[in-house]
């Protein structure tokens, strides 16, 4: 499975989201999308997700143009879990909706794999004692669980997580993401999701793309891409940014002007004029 997006642009009518953006991700490989508020990380997300469609550019799975797809076959291979609180909870159980994931690959009914993989699904993420509970009575990060469990179910070829860790404690943190690594690892799926956490995202993706203004800032690896220089252009974010043997820990600093070095001869500029 391989995933290319090519030339890809958006706009929310005369506002620009995306601009020209173009990168590929295969199997086996988890791409990290970081960026500040804004950046249009959830806009490429949709994209990739076919929840929006790019007014210029093409998406491709393996070869495959991704609008060309339909009905199944998009259950089949796009897996997406939107930003946390997003819309409001259906009344069903935990069970039915993580058994909704399923749906793409249901023929007569129910099978005993359907089952078994729902049942996986639970367990990993810890929602086995709350299978028989209704969505709308958990807290926002067991719901967070669920939508994730719902996903992992759907064994899709390429997962899509906007912002999947947001409301999780720290254990579930490392363990969700652990699995999604896994996951991509083991099954060769394309992984593709946005965090906030810059640590987290050094740590468990294997390549990053730092959004900016609709574009793209910079593409690599974390270290390259998590510079002190890029965080502060960036997010205008003075950082200290060090190398761990569990990935790389970045401490935001302090907020700067980006530009105030050049800002001063502006203004003097200006006074003269
Ligand atoms: P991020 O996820 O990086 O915070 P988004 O992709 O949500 O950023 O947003 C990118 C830009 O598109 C922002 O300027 C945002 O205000 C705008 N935007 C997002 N959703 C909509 C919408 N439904 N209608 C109009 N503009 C939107
Ligand atoms: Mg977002």
């Amino acid at each position: 499975m391989r995933l290319q997006v090519k030339e890809v642009s958006f706009a929310y009518g005369s506002i620009p989201a995306l601009e020209n953006v173009t990168f590929k991700v295969r199997g086996g490989e988890v791409l990290g999308i970081v960026g500040p508020n804004g950046s249009g990380k959830s806009t490429l997300l949709k994209c990739l997700a076919r929840v929006l469609r790019p007014q210029m550019g093409t998406i491709f799975l393996d070869g495959k143009n991704l609008a060309s797809l339909h009905g199944r076959e998009i259950g089949r291979c796009l897996g997406y879990v939107p930003p946390p609180g997003t819309g409001n909870p259906f009344p069903c159980t935990v069970l039915e909706a993580v058994l909704h994931g399923r749906r793409p690959h249901l023929s007569w009914g129910v099978s005993q794999r359907d089952l078994a993989v729902v049942s996986s699904a639970l367990t990993l993420l810890g929602l086995t004692d709350l299978a028989e509970r209704q969505l709308e009575e958990l807290s926002s990060g067991q719901r967070q669980k669920v939508l994730i469990a719902r996903a992992l179910a759907q064994e899709p070829e390429v997962f899509l997580l906007d912002e999947p860790t947001a409301t999780l404690d720290i254990r579930y943190q490392l363990e969700v993401l652990g699995f999604i690594k896994e996951f991509a690892v083991n099954k060769e799926r394309v992984v593709v999701m946005v965090l906030h956490d810059l640590n987290l995202a050094s740590r468990f993706a294997d390549r990053l793309i730092l959004l900016y203004e609709g574009r793209i800032f910079a593409a690599g690896s974390p270290k390259a891409v998590l510079s002190p220089e890029n965080i502060r252009a960036t997010y205008g974010v003075e950082a200290v940014v060090s190398e761990t043997q569990w990935g790389l820990q970045v401490i935001p600093v302090a907020p700067v002007d980006v530009g105030a070095e050049e800002e001063p001869q502006l203004y003097r500029v200006g006074m003269l004029g």
